[in-house]
């Protein structure tokens, strides 16, 4: 059972809008472990819910701390388990969260991949996360979410636009702090242009040429890399937003010279493409990272290309991009 049930059920009790209310606002603030402590409202109704539901719809197995991360992994109600990370900036924290368990996409550098694709989360697996992050780090709250855990969140679809609303209406966390990352899932990303959000869209491009990337990224055969950049040019004029290229430099991969070029031309076609860097993390069995990060971030200044370098978050911890795994 989880929230979205919880709601459901209320609206079948007619109970007193206010009431409705004040249920979400608890539950959603993390702030509370169980409805019985939630001494704001009438007990025989706590005790009610607290018969009927469980709160979370996620629960603790394990929680690991690095430096300015923590990662905890997850037990759904079926038995499987996800993985999910907050990282604490200065101003604020961000969570990233999964989106399915497992990965279908099996891209060779990520460890998600090797575990196989179990299924979609539900949108309330998905909030639940956050919830939980908000009652581990209690008093502050989570303020940013980036839809960068296991699983790719343009292949669950329905449920991501049912977590979405609920993030934006009741946890309050605007669309231009939430972002979504996709491996390059191009009708998904005509669909997105189509919901004028001011969500941020992040691709995994990784290769900038369609040889380099389909033999690191088996969806880029179905979804060729000059459809995808017809489908990133049609988002950046419907929606005059940017849209962050993610590519992870690995070593004897997509580091050589004509990928730097070629990767420059590429972003040098659209004033809107904004590239991340990222050293590449390193994935048991996997590739290594390359040495060429200098090489590559001085000719990307040179060239006058938007870029940035992407902190890398975890790894002594393995909570890492593409690090995370689940053993069931
Ligand atoms: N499936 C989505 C969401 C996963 S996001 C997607 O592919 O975008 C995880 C991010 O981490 C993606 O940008 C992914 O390409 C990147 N990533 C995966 N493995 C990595 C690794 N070993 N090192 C650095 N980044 C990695």
């Amino acid at each position: 059972m989880d929230i979205i049930a919880v709601d459901n059920y209320l609206n079948s009790l007619n109970l007193p809008s206010f009431r409705h209310r004040q249920i979400k606002k608890n539950y959603y603030s993390g702030r509370f472990q169980s409805f019985l402590e939630m001494t704001d409202l009438p007990k025989d109704l706590r005790t009610f819910l607290q018969d009927k539901f469980p709160l979370l719809s996620v629960s603790e197995i394990n929680l690991q701390t690095g430096t300015g991360t923590q990662k905890a992994a997850l037990q759904l109600s079926d038995g499987l388990a996800i993985e999910s990370v907050i990282m604490e900036y200065d101003q604020w924290i961000t969570a990233c969260v999964s989106s399915q368990v497992g990965c279908p996409l099996n891209c060779k550098f990520c460890a998600t991949g090797k575990m196989g694709f179990k299924r979609n989360l539900t949108a309330a697996e998905i909030v639940d996360q956050i919830i939980y992050w908000n009652s581990k780090i209690s008093p502050k709250y989570v303020g940013r979410i980036v839809f960068m855990g296991m699983g790719e969140p343009f292949l669950n679809w329905d449920n991501l636009l049912a977590a979405l609303k609920i993030i934006k209406e009741d946890l309050n966390i605007g669309s231009r702090k939430i972002s979504i990352s996709t491996a390059g899932i191009v009708p998904r990303i005509y669909d997105f242009a189509s919901l004028d959000t001011e969500i941020n869209l992040a691709i995994s491009l990784h290769a900038p040429n369609q040889l380099s990337r389909q033999d690191l990224m088996p969806i880029a055969k179905l979804y060729p890399l000059d459809e995808l950049i017809k489908s990133l040019n049609y988002y950046t004029s419907h929606t005059r937003r940017q849209i962050f290229l993610e590519y992870a430099l690995i070593k004897d991969v997509n580091d050589s010279s004509s990928h730097l070029s070629e990767l420059i031309a590429l972003l040098k076609s659209n004033d809107l493409f904004y590239l991340n860097l990222i050293p590449l993390n390193p994935v048991k069995g996997g590739s290594l990272p390359s040495s060429k990060m200098k090489v590559f971030t001085q000719a990307l200044t040179k060239a006058h290309v938007n870029f940035s370098l992407r902190q890398t978050f975890g790894q002594s911890i393995n909570s890492a991009c593409g690090q995370l795994i689940t053993g069931i």
